[in-house]
This record gives structure tokens, C-alpha cells and sequence, in this order.
């Protein structure tokens, strides 16, 4: 009798001692549930900035206008003096010799629209002298301007290459004397205040609406000879690329991210 009286205790103990656990566990969950409000993963401020939307390539009203098709107030030399680009019928045309230009204001992280033209190509012109320029994002880190068109050149040199590191995804180039469009999404290398890389440069290109080159991560800048490398600077201009081809441009605006 006493030994089922103790069977008996030990039971109800089991039970009441499971049904605490539990209990506890709703609880938990119950004070989870308190502490974790919709509300608690909201934010209102800052309010984004109103932006009117372009369409079919034009600015977004936050845009800084680089080329309207009117002037060249927006670029000089890299020496400073005037630059020595031709105007005409509201197109920006490279003149082979004149020089790179580059943009008066200095950028840093940044999303581009840029839209370019190859001429028709002379004998001399092929493979890399075949409607070559390119844009030098921060003066130093090259998208290449390039007609490929049936053009059997190295592919990190391609029409929407990071110029010898990186070549394109895909190539929708439509073809010589062809408007082509560019927007390019650009993620400034970070230095710290010893000069170090902290983090590097990243880049999303898109040639006529096709991604070509996808967050790469870059190596540092892109040199025609040798190795890629990164040197601390901060903000610079952004440049367009004399390699002697009558390459146009149109509709250049740019917008500070
Ligand atoms: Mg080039």
C-alpha cells in the first residue's frame, strides 16, 4: 500500500513537472511575440527625395545633365583648358588628337546614362581601333567603347568589358553607326585614412537594357600594360576616352548615389 502510495507521487511529480515545462514554453513564446512588433522593424525617416522619373533614357528631374547635345560646359582637357571636341547636330564627337575629357565636377559612387555611336570603319580600323573610346569612371577604371561587330579581339577588351579584367556577360552591340546605350551603376572603392583599400570598387553595367557586367568586384584600375592596381583617391571626374575613332555620345547625365 505504501509502496503504491509513493508510485503514485511520483507520477503526479512526473506530470505536474512536464506541464510547468510547458508552460514556461508559452510563456516564452507569448513574451517573444510581445517584444517583436510589426512596428518594431519600421522606420520613417528620412523620407526619400521625390524624383520624377525620365523615360525612354532621359534624366530622372535629380540628374546632373553632362551633355544636352548643345555644349561642351560641362567637360574641359586634363590640363584644364577647353575641350577640343566636336559639337554637331546635337552629338559629342570625339576629335582623335584633341585628347581625353573629363567632367569639371568630381564623382564618386554614381548611376551613368551614356549613349555612343561608332563610325564607319576605315581599313586601318580594326579589332582595338575599331570605334574605340571608353568611359573612365573616377578617371581611371575603364567601361570600353568598342564596335563589335563582327570584330575578333580579346573579350576583356569587348564593347562592355572592365577594360582587361572582366568581360562581358553577353554582347548586345546592334551594330556600326547604331545608337548604343549604356547605364552603368557605380560603387566607389572606399580607402582608409592610411591609404588602404577598405573595400574595393563594384560595378553593374547594362548595354542596351542587357546586363553585361554584374556586381563585379574590381581589381583595381585598368591599365593597357600590366596588372590592375589600386591608389587612394576620392572623388574624381569621369572621363571619355580619345583613341583616335570619331566615336559620338549623346545623352550623358549622371546621378550621385
Ligand atoms: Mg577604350
Amino acid at each position: 500500500m505504501k509502496k503504491t502510495l509513493v508510485l503514485i507521487g511520483l507520477a503526479a511529480w512526473a506530470l505536474s513537472s512536464v506541464y510547468a515545462q510547458q508552460q514556461n514554453v508559452q510563456q516564452n513564446q507569448q513574451q517573444r511575440r510581445n517584444e517583436w512588433k510589426p512596428e518594431s522593424t519600421e522606420w520613417y525617416t528620412p523620407v526619400p527625395a521625390k524624383v520624377t522619373p525620365g523615360s525612354n533614357g532621359s534624366a530622372p528631374s535629380d540628374a546632373i545633365i553632362l551633355f544636352d547635345g548643345k555644349d561642351l560646359s560641362k567637360w574641359q582637357s586634363r590640363d584644364g583648358s577647353p575641350a577640343g571636341w566636336t559639337v554637331q547636330n546635337g552629338e559629342l564627337i570625339v576629335a582623335p588628337g584633341a585628347g581625353t575629357i573629363q567632367t569639371k565636377d568630381y564623382f564618386g559612387s554614381c548611376q551613368l546614362h551614356i549613349e555612343f555611336k561608332t563610325p564607319t570603319p576605315g581599313p586601318e580600323n580594326t579589332l582595338q581601333m575599331k570605334g574605340n573610346s571608353g568611359i573612365m569612371l573616377q578617371s581611371r577604371y575603364e567601361v570600353q567603347i568598342l564596335d563589335c561587330d563582327n570584330n575578333p579581339t580579346y573579350v576583356n577588351g569587348y564593347v562592355g568589358s572592365v577594360y582587361k579584367q572582366s568581360a562581358p556577360l553577353a554582347n548586345p552591340f546592334t551594330g556600326t553607326n547604331q545608337w548604343q546605350v549604356y547605364d552603368i551603376y557605380w560603387k566607389a572603392p572606399v580607402f582608409g585614412t592610411d591609404d588602404q583599400l577598405e573595400s574595393p570598387a563594384m560595378i553593374t553595367v547594362v548595354l542596351n537594357g542587357v546586363v553585361v557586367q554584374n556586381n563585379y568586384i574590381l581589381k583595381g584600375n585598368t591599365p593597357y600594360t600590366g596588372l590592375p592596381k589600386y591608389v587612394a583617391h576620392g572623388r574624381m571626374p569621369l572621363t571619355l576616352q580619345d583613341h583616335g575613332v570619331k566615336v559620338a555620345f549623346r545623352n550623358i547625365w549622371i546621378r550621385n548615389l
